[in-house]
């Protein structure tokens, strides 16, 4: 029989993304509503091998519902890839009593919550925290929707120089495996190309493409850029871009970290607060070893086995429609 889940652990990992603490929020607070004592585990799986474990109470989640980060920390841990580290982490949780884990993280995460579920039997529920989201199982992921506004908000203000200039900028924004942000965000700002990692970067086509414009004075022109992009990102991508348009004046910019922070977009809140109520509600009725997502705006659980093989792919349609709409 199935032990009853009493004290839970919360914990942040992997990449941040905003709207983790509003997801820890909604655990803390949905944990303590049903009687269970919650845990806050500090800097990701790191906090259960060094026993960095603290009680959270109501309060303990007050007023960062708005707040981007994580207040729990967050951290890429070396010891929990061995079966040691895994291990002490067991040790260390079960000394206190946690019999319930949820792992609010990216897909590497998740491979490590399905280790640790199937090697210890720690009932483990994965919540979707990432600005890639590359995730598949859900139509959302905790922090992307911030992340895009934020990468639209800066390709806003770099048009208006652009268009002041009759400049062309290459702009590179995150995502090392997944082009969902530059996708989004190239067709919320009405760029003309869109590089990502999915699909092998065809620069002759982009040459030809920047040529052609150029040709027909279309001077103010944004290329997004992927940084895992297969040409390189946007410095490699400007490189050949300069040499073959000497005459086009063309600039690079970066957006970088400002991707990961600021205050959660609404969405991203109303998504966390709904998954972290989820998580401790499938750990209550049984359902381990899960991740929880939203499908058709319902919840939808997906095996942990199965939501860290598969991820969420980009459609050729949206690759049609970026085509003919920056014409
Ligand atoms: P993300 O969750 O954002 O994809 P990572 O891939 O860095 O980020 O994973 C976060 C952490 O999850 C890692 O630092 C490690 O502690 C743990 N982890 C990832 N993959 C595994 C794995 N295969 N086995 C055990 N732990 C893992």
């Amino acid at each position: 029989m199935q032990q009853k889940v009493s004290k839970i652990g919360v914990l942040t990992s992997g990449g941040d993304a905003p709207g983790m603490n509003a997801a820890v929020r909604a655990v803390v607070r949905t944990g303590i509503y049903y009687g269970l004592e919650v845990f806050g585990i500090m800097r990701g799986y790191t906090g259960t091998i060094e026993n960095d474990i603290v009680p959270m109470h109501s309060r303990s989640v007050a007023n960062i519902i708005q707040r981007g980060g994580t207040i729990l920390k967050t951290a890429r841990c070396k010891d929990f890839y061995e079966y040691e580290g895994r291990a002490k982490a067991y040790a260390n949780l079960k000394k206190i009593g946690i019999n319930g884990l949820i792992i609010i993280g990216g897909d590497g995460s998740f491979r490590g919550a399905h280790t640790f579920a199937s090697e210890f039997g720690m009932p483990c529920i994965g919540l979707p925290g990432t600005i890639d989201k590359d995730i598949a199982g859900t139509d959302f992921t905790i922090g992307f929707d911030t992340a895009v506004n934020t990468a639209i908000d800066a390709i806003d203000k770099i048009r208006d120089t652009a268009d002041a200039h009759d400049r062309l900028f290459i702009i590179e924004v995150m995502g090392r495996d997944s082009g969902y942000i530059a996708l989004h965000s190239g067709i919320a700002t009405g760029a003309e190309s869109i590089l990502i990692p999915e699909r092998k970067t065809d620069i002759e086509e982009l040459v030809g493409s920047l040529q052609e414009k150029e040709k027909r004075k279309k001077l103010v022109n944004l290329v997004i850029v992927a940084e895992g992009d297969n040409f390189g990102g946007a410095e490699e991508v400007a490189k050949v871009v300069k040499e073959r348009l000497p005459n086009v004046d063309t600039r690079v910019c970066i957006l970088g970290h400002i991707q990961r922070g600021g205050s959660p977009s609404c969405l991203d809140r109303l998504i966390a607060s709904r998954m972290g109520y989820s998580a401790v509600e499938c750990l209550l009725e049984g359902r381990f070893n899960v991740m929880v997502g939203i499908v058709n705006n319902r919840m939808h659980y997906t095996p942990l086995e199965k939501a860290v093989k598969a991820k969420q792919k980009i459609g050729d349609d949206w690759l049609k429609i970026i085509k003919i709409l920056a014409s």
